[in-house]
């Protein structure tokens, strides 16, 4: 993992290379930015240039020597990433992080801890890890990663030195997606369109096969929405879930009682992670933006859904301009909703009562 692998962090890389090379390294940085946007590789690389046997003149890490190679493959004991394991990170998952920080490095020259999420912290746990922010073992480097700034702490806050980071440009995306996983121009424009510059969540839906067949039955959905009245929102919002489960379990279509979808509903919800119930909206917002996009450019317009030009323009008739802006609206409010913990069976009941006709 080396600075060079990370994707449009420019600032982020030149801030860390930086402290690097003028021996200025702190001893506790507060990473912000979108998720997906590149803050745990940039984390790894910084710990692989600090540890690095053999590091470049540039401050970046060799990626060959054992503590890269270690970092790579998960297994430094030096390196530790650590992820909160529910909604809140807990006290005692703190407490160890804590402790850990106490034990000097066994190998290479820095104990290096990453902690995702920062911003599940609470009261109770930040003030476990507090100590070690203020009077930090002279070899620890704590790495608080954070996707809203708004959400950490502002005891952890005042304690770090913050690194933004920024969603880089689809352009650039593409470039680099295409150049390192050797894929189409096509596919490479609609990851970086789809997630708007943000490089980790390219990278995974790339590594995801399951994306682009959920996304295909978002979309089938979202033509049935084309024609479909509002009684039918329920049905629906189910069907959106289903299609969001992130098992491959064949879905269930056509009629069934309404006990059995009862059942199934609470299976599909229990099964749908809000992470795939995101990417679902996500798959909605962009049909609607080409849908929009059609209305007002006509049938040449420039679209995002490349390879459903031919749908949407079927689609086109039966949606209104009105009902589109309307349907973007929702899906706005939907993720937010979802980014703010709101129950996602309410929230796609909710996008469906929108967005069909009544
Ligand atoms: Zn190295």
């Amino acid at each position: 993992m080396k600075f060079d692998d990370v994707i449009g962090q420019e600032f982020a890389v030149k801030v860390l290379k930086h402290s690097i090379g003028s021996d200025a390294v702190s001893h506790a940085y507060l990473f912000a930015g979108l998720e997906g946007v590149g803050k745990t590789t940039t984390a790894l690389a910084f710990a692989a240039a600090l540890n690095c046997e053999h590091r470049a003149e540039d401050g970046d890490s060799c990626g060959e020597c054992w503590s890269c190679r270690a970092i790579t493959e998960a297994r430094h004991p030096d390196v530790e990433l650590i992820a909160p394991e529910t909604e809140q990170t807990k006290i005692d998952q703190m407490r160890e992080m804590r402790r850990r920080a106490m034990f000097p490095p066994i190998r290479s020259p820095w104990k290096v801890l990453v902690l995702e999420r920062a911003e599940t912290l609470n009261d109770d746990s930040a003030s476990a890890i507090l100590k070690i922010l203020e009077e930090p073992p002279s070899y620890a480097v704590l790495l608080l990663l954070t996707r809203n700034m708004s959400l950490a702490l502002s005891t952890i806050v005042s304690r770090c030195q913050v690194v933004r980071f920024r969603q880089s440009s689809a352009d650039v995306l593409r470039a680099a997606l295409q150049e390192r996983f050797n894929i189409d121009e096509e596919k490479a424009d609609f990851l970086s369109r789809y997630t708007e510059g943000r490089v980790g969540e390219a990278i995974s839906l790339l590594e995801d096969e399951a994306f682009f067949a959920r996304r295909d039955a978002i979309l089938n959905l979202a033509q049935l929405a084309a024609s479909a009245e509002k009684p039918l929102a329920l049905r629906l919002a189910e069907e959106f879930r289903k299609s969001c489960a992130p098992s491959d379990k064949p879905k269930k279509k056509g009629k069934s009682a309404p006990a059995a979808g009862a059942e199934d509903d609470a299976e599909a919800s229990a099964k749908s992670g809000r992470r795939e119930i995101r990417q679902g909206l996500d798959s909605l917002v962009l049909w609607y933006r080409d849908l929009l996009s059609l209305a007002l450019l006509g049938p040449d317009a420039p679209v995002i859904n490349l390879d459903k030009r031919e749908d949407l323009a079927k689609a086109l008739p039966s949606v209104s301009r009105e009902r589109t802006r309307s349907a973007l609206a929702s899906l706005t409010w939907a993720k937010r909703a979802l980014a703010g913990n709101a129950n996602p069976q309410l929230i796609t009941e909710v996008v469906m009562m929108r967005i069909l006709r009544g």
